[in-house]
């Protein structure tokens, strides 16, 4: 035993005492104080100039102009900056350990996923939760449901997989390929759990799905892309070349979606518009998906994007390339889809804003892009913020706790650079990201996962091959 006498005990004691508890009046940790910023707390509130909030325990303690700095607390000054709640991707498909830092770098605190390995999902969720994963919040829909998924899981029919996708905890559950029927039945065991039910409406052409109308009218909760509304707003087929084969993907987008806009009646999207609106159905327009993918698929800008240097190399692609005639049809066809967008938003629609990341659409920033997308449909900075933020944390029924900035819920937020009120583009400068109250620097999460994934992700364990 060492020789420490009592008198150096105690000295030792004391000075530890002082540095971990505030009743020695020094440093305490566990509080954080944001001070001086303009807040847009995310209800659609006008912004308050030179507030402070005030985070304990990873919750927001007290929030507002006017508040009192607690003595001892970790100051962050942020005047002359932005305040925003953190955002939520609703759509993304997310199961690589490189994406955490990506996503909390650009802001996306929470983060949907739409599709995956339901046991990787289902691991990754708690993880995440239990603190030992540094990522987004995860909400998980695990396996989407269609013909393929039911056989593969060895399942007798739509409804058995929907009720295993409930027991097994998803907090929501995606359909991909069904019949109305099939659709009502999984939605009936959805609604009974309190979960919603979305997906893809299409493409009719080689019947992967009833549409839009027939799927809304069997009580889908959701339609992610806004291919399936225009799909549905045809006045007649799309003029397709003889050896079209409608199970051949590069020819669905490229010949079937890609030139849907010359038969597409306004009218018609107008009255699926307000069909949706009737009965409650989101809309995950998607955008910034479609974008990357086909109208700036093959371009110099897209394939010199330097961001791409956090991105593992593609896997092989079912698309083939895209010349400028192709991307130049698919620009009128992402136009009527921001058509689309806006007339859903003036008709008071639920707009959600996801972005279908990774992939073409990069992790994270992908996100803000989607919101760029909404504003140049027309909508305000003010209504697309809060399309990332209230809007999808009321789809995973979250809003007790995230997309606004009120005392008691999460401190997730994001501080900024910029007025993204007054341009929406300031949402993608972020000076620091705060989620459930750790502060976190974008340019060190970048750096870290440089350094740890290598360039292009060489360094990515999922794609070397190893047993
Ligand atoms: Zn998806």
């Amino acid at each position: 035993m060492r020789n420490i006498t009592t008198p150096m005990l105690l000295t030792w004691l004391l000075a530890a005492a002082a540095f971990y508890s505030p009743l020695w009046g020094q440093t305490d940790t566990s509080v954080l104080v944001i001070q001086g910023g303009t807040l847009i707390d995310g209800s659609g509130a006008p912004p308050v100039a030179n507030t402070v909030i005030v985070i304990e325990d990873g919750h927001i303690l007290q929030i507002g102009a006017g508040e009192a700095v607690p003595p001892g607390a970790q100051v962050i000054n942020a005047s002359g900056k932005y305040i925003i709640p953190g955002l939520i991707d609703s759509h993304v498909h997310y199961d690589m350990p490189w994406l955490h830092r990506l996503y909390l770098a650009n802001g996306v605190t929470s983060v949907r996923d739409l599709g995956g390995s339901i046991e990787r999902l289902l691991t990754l969720r708690q993880e995440i939760a239990a603190g030992n994963i540094l990522a987004p919040r995860m909400f998980i829909s695990g396996m989407p449901i269609n013909p393929g998924s039911v056989k593969a899981m060895n399942l007798s029919s739509a409804r058995e997989m929907a009720e295993k996708l409930v027991e097994a905890g998803v907090d929501g559950i995606k359909v991909t390929g069904y019949t109305p029927d099939e659709l009502r039945e999984i939605v009936e065991v959805a609604h009974a759990a309190d979960l919603i039910v979305y997906g893809h409406t299409g493409p009719k052409r080689g019947n992967r799905g009833p549409g839009a109308r027939l799927a809304i009218e069997a009580g889908l909760d959701g339609i992610e892309h806004a291919l399936g509304v225009l799909e549905d707003a045809m006045d007649r087929d799309v003029p397709v070349p003889d050896d079209y084969d409608p199970f051949n993907r590069d020819h669905i987008f490229r010949h079937w979606y890609g030139r849907m806009h010359s038969v597409v009646d306004p009218d018609l999207v107008q009255t699926i518009i307000q069909m949706m609106v009737d009965d409650d159905v989101y809309f995950a327009p998607t955008l910034v998906n479609f974008d990357r993918n086909f109208v700036k698929r093959n371009t110099p800008e897209t394939e010199a994007d330097p961001n791409l240097k956090y991105i593992p190399e593609e896997e092989p692609s079912f698309f083939g390339r895209f010349g400028p005639s192709d991307r130049e049809e698919w620009r009128k066809t992402l136009e009527l889809m921001l058509d689309a967008t806006f007339r859903f938003h003036q008709a008071e629609g639920f707009l959600i804003a996801g972005t279908d990341s990774p992939g073409a659409a990069l992790p994270g920033w992908s996100l803000h892009q989607e919101m760029q997308f909404f504003v140049e449909a027309g909508i305000s900075p003010m209504e697309a913020l809060k399309s990332a933020t209230l809007n999808n944390a009321k789809l995973i029924n979250q809003d007790h706790l995230l997309g606004t900035l009120e005392t008691g819920k999460f401190a997730d937020l994001l501080i900024l650079d910029g007025d993204p009120l007054q341009d929406i583009t300031n949402t993608e400068k972020i000076h620091r990201v705060i989620k459930n109250g750790m502060v976190l620097n974008p340019a060190t999460l970048l750096e870290d996962n440089l350094r740890q994934f290598g360039n292009r992700g060489e360094r990515h364990f999922d794609r070397t091959e190893r047993n």
